[in-house]
């Protein structure tokens, strides 16, 4: 039998022919890291290398889970999310290469040194983490509405090592009143019933994280009218949204008030995040 000789190249070809998705490749390669602990340039360099007959059956097992549409972080049980590796579960979003432009947004607007600054809905506490490991003296807080996203998201500070405060709230309503120089937020924003929820890793993430409305637009209507008694003047509001929504969400941030409203793009080219200053 093969098991007992094959090799990395193998091994990715067997997987990379049965895996569906947008990146069989990267995919695979991320599982055989997991098994083996090489890093993926390892298995570029040296595909002949030889894996152990245990190490091909760890891994075809979780090439089995892949094929059968769980999410690769899933089966890892983590995932990179700018500089950091987060735990993952499926009671939060899995954290989006798209939202670390988010975090460059926030990162490029002109704030004190000292920054008070919130993610709201935070899930595995992604944003908030990359931002406190890029500015260590802002004083960085997340709420999330489900425990078990509090919990991970706490879990995800301790492993990072950096001061996160998480509360469970629904957006402001459990927070003592106080005010921000910034406010992030990638809160749910797929409309009801939207047909990209039935395919992908969005089928394998909570509802509560995802869909907003019938518009899609819930909570993201909410956040812009709350922020404004949770912002100090000058603050900044900075919310991801799906990409068919940047005009609506600049009407939203023009017509609650906000001034210096931008929408950016994410690395797909689309419209990915708007942002507006309150005065
Ligand atoms: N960007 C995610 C997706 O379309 C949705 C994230 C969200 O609703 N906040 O898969």
């Amino acid at each position: 039998m093969s098991e007992s000789s094959l090799t990395c190249g193998e091994a990715l070809a067997e997987a990379c022919a049965r895996i569906d998705g947008e990146s069989p490749r990267l995919d695979a390669e991320l599982l055989l890291t997991e098994v083996t602990g090489w890093p993926p340039a390892r298995f570029r360099a040296f595909p002949e290398a030889t894996l152990e007959p245990g190490q091909v059956v760890a891994f075809r097992q979780m090439v089995e889970r892949r094929c059968a549409g769980e999410p690769v972080a899933h089966i890892l049980g983590h995932q990179g999310f700018w500089t950091l590796t987060l735990e993952v579960t499926p009671d939060t979003l899995i954290p989006r290469p798209d939202t670390e432009c988010l975090v460059e947004a926030a990162l490029s607007l002109p704030l004190p040194d000292k920054a008070r600054v919130i993610d709201l809905g935070t899930g595995t506490g992604a944003i908030a983490l990359a931002l406190l490991s890029e500015r260590p003296d802002w004083e960085v807080q997340a709420t999330d509405l489900v425990p078990e996203a509090v919990a991970l998201a706490r879990r995800n500070a301790e492993h990072c090592g950096l001061p996160l405060t998480v509360t469970q709230s629904h957006w402001f309503a459990g927070l003592a009143h106080q005010h921000f120089n910034l406010i992030v937020s990638n809160p749910p924003y797929i409309e009801e019933g939207d047909h990209h929820l039935a395919s992908g890793d969005v089928r394998y993430e909570p509802d509560s994280a995802l869909v907003s409305g019938s518009d899609g637009l819930d909570a993201i209507r909410h956040l812009v009218h709350k922020s404004q008694y949770w912002l100090t003047p000058g603050g900044w509001l900075v919310l991801e949204h799906g990409y068919n929504q940047g005009e609506a969400v600049r009407l939203l941030f023009r017509a609650g008030g906000y001034s210096n409203v931008e929408t950016r793009k994410d690395y797909g080219g689309n419209d990915r995040l708007t942002l507006g200053r309150w005065h």
